[in-house]
């Protein structure tokens, strides 16, 4: 095999190179049935046990806890966007949205279409580098729930602590950092996120919510769009995304290897550490567009002093091997997408090119 790429893509995105691997060995023949796991019946045995076992090791992830449920769905968190408001905000009632970003902005753009929406907060007088504080969120006490982004993966800010949204229903999406740190589950009524950031390859959407959220009967809207269709086909309604969610399976096996959570968020932090203090010791000729607090661990936005440099470190990064470097096209600047997967070797490896770069532009 060639040399691994330097891969910072922002999604989909690297993979563990072991599950990779692991799926290799049993592409062709899975655990002796004479096939693979994508021509089988996802009514089988082989089938369910895979995606019975994805769902415990999700829930094993977060503790174990009590009253919540797992979804595997399709249509990426961008249909999340429209079944939430769908399923959860009813005529009459409000909604509010955190506008922390691009992300932000289309979710609470799809719900608009469905229903009564206020910004609960919003960042973008600051240019969304920042997440809002807690006494900047609006909880209106008969809110059906109140949306955030808990990562936003163009600007690359992420909320260090969660807002706490007393009796009404925190929704997120956890997209771009869904087990990337330790997280509190009991302070969601639901979070979702597409796994080809961080939870393996696209085609599967994640949603973990309160049973009760899940179980509400919408009888307004299309079977395949209610949350209660899937929860008591157990994600079994149509036929799911089968390999997607094996891969998913794959993905956290290697999460709980890494040491579950607690392990990815140390090693997580020593990557994102290593790049922003290369930024921050560049004596400004590297400068991060995210502020102190608000700095995400998944994905490092930073610019250089003109656009044309910034071109000239996209465009030298790549014929060096490093993969996905430039900015989000709205945005503009340098993005470095650093998930669970990507190793710190990856990471060592910019730096060290960040530092050349530097010497030679400076
Ligand atoms: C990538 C991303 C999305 C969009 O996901 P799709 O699966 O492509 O619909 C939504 N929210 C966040 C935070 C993302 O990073």
């Amino acid at each position: 095999m060639g040399k691994r790429a330097y891969n910072f893509n922002a999604g989909p995105a690297a993979l563990p190179l072991e599950v990779l691997e692991r799926a290799q060995a049993e592409f062709v023949e899975f655990q002796g049935t004479g096939m693979s796991i994508m021509e089988m019946s996802h009514r089988g045995a082989v089938y369910e046990s895979v995606h019975n076992e994805a769902q415990e090791r999700i829930l094993k992830l977060l503790g174990q806890p009590s009253g919540y449920k797992t979804l595997f769905l399709q249509g990426g968190a961008s249909t999340q966007f429209a079944m939430i408001p769908m399923n959860l905000l009813a005529a009459g009632r409000q909604a509010g949205y955190v506008m922390s970003g691009s992300w932000a902005s289309k979710a609470a753009k799809e719900a608009k279409l469905i229903g009564d929406v206020y910004a609960a907060a919003s960042t973008e007088g600051d240019k969304f580098t920042r997440m809002p504080a807690q006494d900047e969120i609006e909880i209106r006490e008969d809110a059906a729930y109140v949306h955030i982004t808990s990562n936003e993966t163009i600007e690359g800010v992420q909320f260090a602590q969660y807002p706490d949204t007393g009796s009404v229903p925190l929704v997120a999406d956890l997209s771009s950092d869904i087990f990337c740190r330790p997280l509190e589950i009991e302070k969601f009524g639901m979070i979702y996120a597409g796994a080809q950031k961080n939870l393996g390859p696209s085609g599967v959407t994640v949603v973990i919510a309160k049973e009760e959220l899940l179980s509400a009967e919408a009888k307004h809207i299309p079977t395949v769009f209610r949350y209660s269709t899937h929860l008591s086909n157990n994600s079994l309604y149509n036929t799911p995304p089968s390999f997607s969610i094996y891969m998913v399976n794959e993905t956290l096996r290697w999460i709980e290897e890494q040491g579950g959570l607690e392990g990815v968020e140390a090693k997580n932090r020593a990557k994102a550490n290593l790049l922003y203090d290369t930024i921050d010791n560049s004596g400004g000729f590297y400068s991060g567009v995210a502020q102190a607090g608000s700095r995400s661990l998944m994905n490092v936005t930073f610019r250089l002093g003109s656009e044309e440099l910034e071109k000239a470190f996209a465009k030298e990064s790549e014929q060096q091997g490093f993969v996905g470097l430039k900015g989000h096209r709205s945005v503009g600047g340098l993005r470095a997408s650093i998930y669970n997967a990507v190793p710190h070797e990856s990471v060592a490896a910019l730096v060290d090119f960040m530092g050349d770069f530097a010497k030679r532009n400076g």
